[in-house]
């Protein structure tokens, strides 16, 4: 991607140096998430183009230097099906890091596909290699969990373990997701194994609802042909009148975060996690939305080694009830990732995956 809003290009890059404790993966999979969307249309600050995007990736070990060990303590060898952290060179010795501890924060932190340039090297999974500098936290994918089951979950599920911490869900709780793209289809799915007694949606098109249905929404609700009041009312008919114990804003759009104060119920709880890039402001009634409601609003930002290895669990174990697989659409080739971008930026398909390899 050399640019935004220029299109994407194939380039030749010389094979890396290894590092003592890098390897090379020859990309398998990777994928066209929402983040490259707002990249390719230069929505994101800071950015240092040209980049090789595709944050989250998984391939097999072409070569490794030394001894590199995966998050489980055990060696990495060439041949293995790896996954790897996207986030790196979060430092460990910030205030953000230790005092906070809210590493996601810390202004060290590096992410494949996003933040690393491409005058550096394959930092980015769009490529048919990609290399892993030492520190990368790295793990051998599960045998039931195929290339296509993880990218298909992809960093929405990933994004979605975070949120569901924030979230702080209880059983019992009912949720409401507002945006069915890749996070909030995978938020759906966790909510339904966390425990929720209900699972309400907002989105669109048809076909992403019905996916929602599939992820475990009991109740999914039409964005472009019902109005505001008609999700109020049903979502009211559904909880006693109150609203729902939970809002998860994964929409990134200052509507929907206007909407979910009303949807959520008195004392209840509101993780915004859509908001990846500035999407303007929202207008709120301070004293009746938040200080007389009793109102737990809360910021989710990026995720953290842990939500990668939890995302990878739960791959494991419900790989055969969720179809994360699904999320996936279609798979293109280095050539076809303009068409790739504009199907994803129009809402054509809900995720693009990548084989460099086509
Ligand atoms: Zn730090
Ligand atoms: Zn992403």
């Amino acid at each position: 991607m050399p640019a935004p809003l220029q299109p994407i290009e194939v380039r030749e890059f010389t094979r890396p140096e290894l590092a003592p404790g890098s390897m090379l993966l020859r990309t398998v999979r990777s994928e066209v998430c929402g983040t490259d969307v707002h990249l390719w249309h230069g929505r994101l600050a800071g950015v240092p183009y040209p980049i090789i995007p595709g944050h989250v990736s998984a391939g097999t070990v072409m070569e490794l230097r030394g001894r590199v060990s995966s998050i489980d303590g055990n060696p990495v060898r060439a041949g293995d099906r790896v996954a790897f952290f996207d986030v790196h060179r979060t430092c460990g010795r910030c205030r953000a890091c230790i005092v906070h501890r809210t590493p996601t924060r810390c202004p060290s932190r590096r992410v494949y596909g996003i933040t690393d340039s491409a005058g550096e090297g394959l930092f980015g999974g769009w490529s048919q290699a990609i290399y892993l500098e030492p520190g990368v936290v790295t793990a051998v994918l599960p045998d039931a969990v195929s290339f296509d089951d993880y990218i298909g979950g992809g960093c929405g599920l990933i994004t979605a373990v975070h949120i569901l911490e924030r979230a702080a869900l209880r059983p019992g709780d009912s949720v409401l997701v507002q945006g069915i793209g890749a996070v909030g289809l995978s938020v759906i799915a966790l909510a339904r194994l966390g425990g929720a007694a209900a699972v309400l949606a907002i989105g669109a098109p048809d076909q992403r609802l019905a996916l929602a249905r599939g992820m475990g929404a009991d109740h999914v609700y039409d964005l472009p042909n019902t109005t505001a009041r008609d999700r109020l009312d049903a979502v009211r008919s559904l909880t006693h009148g109150e609203g729902v114990d939970v809002v998860i804003e994964a929409a990134g759009s200052s509507r929907a975060f206007e909407e979910g104060l009303m949807l959520v119920r008195d004392g209840g709880r509101y993780v915004v996690a859509g908001h990846y890039t500035d999407a303007g402001p929202a207008t709120i009634n301070v004293h009746e939305q938040i200080n007389r409601k009793h109102l737990e609003i809360r910021g989710c930002w990026g995720s953290e080694p842990g939500h990668f290895v939890q995302a990878l669990s739960l791959l494991n174990r419900h790989v055969v009830d969720v179809p994360w697989k699904q999320i996936g659409q279609r798979t293109y080739p280095l050539d076809g990732l303009n068409e790739a971008l504009d199907a994803a930026a129009t809402m054509r398909i809900t995720k693009a995956l990548v084989d460099p390899w086509m």
